[in-house]
């Protein structure tokens, strides 16, 4: 309606995973198994540090620190022989993503290339921006089909190719031929790897990132370290990838609370973290448990949260399952399920199995 909006614009929605109305799970818990989050929010003790240094350190009518340089510290740090030099921050991954399609694809100068199902915000932010995004399938184990991939390559103009290790929502870890195929794409080529469940599968390939110019990993505040409120997500990359990033972010784009949090969870990283132990724990369950009912086909998951595909509709069963109170995600054709805390897991089950045997 709007004359100067984009044309394009139109077949767009604006994201929006859900509507949390606070008041309303007061009295009807909502168990949130939909967004991959870890069920666990910070402990009472960090959250005073936090606010400690919120009263006495952050100075609100102050722009933040906007070279982020002890928060890269402490990341290049975690993330392995890496310097301030390979890493930038964003606002969550999310930003990142944008960025690097800003730094490669944009103005016509080529498209990505993505393996479905994936990580959705590839494909949209791709498409905000104009970028055409070339799509290949998965085999029957989630695994990238190489010979349709491979030919992408040579017959379209991919500028990036990107990866979820493990994958979202399938749950499966990069294979080695996936990963030799990484390892030989040509130099004007970028691999983005995505490593937002990187704490819970505990794959990584950073070790060779310093051997790739053309490999950028991601990873996030928002999912094992339980930062999710605060935005943060980080890129590791050879220090001219890193350079273009910088270029194409906005000012301060991370708030100093963020900063403050994201450093807290890095410093307190084996308190935060010691919980993943008991989430893997709870997805074997859980598998155990789903395995059960006939209706699912499964898959083994290298991350927080469990993918089933089933003959079954299942707009009308994850909706059936909200108004219960489990929200899981219905999405790449199937159900993708976050393994929450032990009593959140019983009560899925529960609901489920009685959805699906009655
Ligand atoms: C959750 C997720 C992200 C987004 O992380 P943010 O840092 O919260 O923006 C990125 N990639 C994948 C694969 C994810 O699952």
């Amino acid at each position: 309606m709007l004359e100067f909006i984009r044309s394009d614009l139109a077949e767009f929605a604006a994201y929006n995973t859900r509507h949390t109305d606070h008041s309303h799970l007061v009295d009807h818990p909502l168990d949130r198994l939909d967004v991959n989050e870890n069920p666990y929010d910070l402990p009472a003790e960090l959250k005073q540090k936090l606010a400690w240094t919120w009263q006495n350190e952050i100075e609100s009518n102050r722009y933040p620190d906007g070279g982020y340089l002890a928060l890269k510290d402490a990341i290049a740090q975690y993330a392995g022989t890496f310097t301030a030099q390979n890493i930038s921050v964003g606002n969550g991954s999310d930003e990142l993503i944008r960025s690097i399609l800003m730094c490669t694809c944009l103005n016509g100068e080529g498209s990505i290339l993505v393996a479905n199902p994936t990580f959705s915000m590839y494909g949209i932010l791709a498409k905000t921006l104009g970028i055409p995004v070339v799509s290949v399938d998965r085999t029957k184990n989630f695994a990238i089909d190489l010979p349709a991939a491979q030919n992408a390559i040579e017959t379209q103009s991919i500028r990036v190719v990107f990866v979820v290790h493990p994958n979202s929502p399938t749950g499966n870890a990069l294979t080695q031929a996936e990963i030799e195929w990484l390892r030989n794409l040509p130099q004007n080529i970028l691999v983005v790897i995505d490593e937002a469940y990187f704490e819970f599968s505990q794959t990584t390939l950073a070790g060779e990132l310093l051997d790739h110019a053309n490999w950028v990993i991601l990873r996030t505040f928002s999912k094992a370290f339980r930062l999710a409120a605060h935005r943060v997500g980080y890129a590791i990359a050879h220090p001219e990838m890193i350079a273009a990033l910088e270029k194409m972010r906005l000012p301060f784009n991370l708030p100093s609370f963020s900063i403050a949090a994201a450093r807290l969870a890095l410093s307190e990283r084996d308190l935060l973290l010691a919980v993943v132990a008991e989430i893997l724990e709870q997805r074997a369950i859980v598998y155990e448990k789903l395995k059960q009912l006939p209706a699912l086909q499964l898959w083994q998951s290298a991350a927080n949260f469990i993918y089933a595909r089933s003959s079954q509709n299942l707009e009308e069963l994850t909706e059936t399952l909200r108004q219960q109170g489990t929200i899981i995600r219905h999405t790449g054709g199937g159900l993708r399920i976050t393994i929450g805390t032990p009593d959140e897991n019983t009560r899925m089950f529960d609901r489920l199995k009685a959805l699906l045997t009655e």
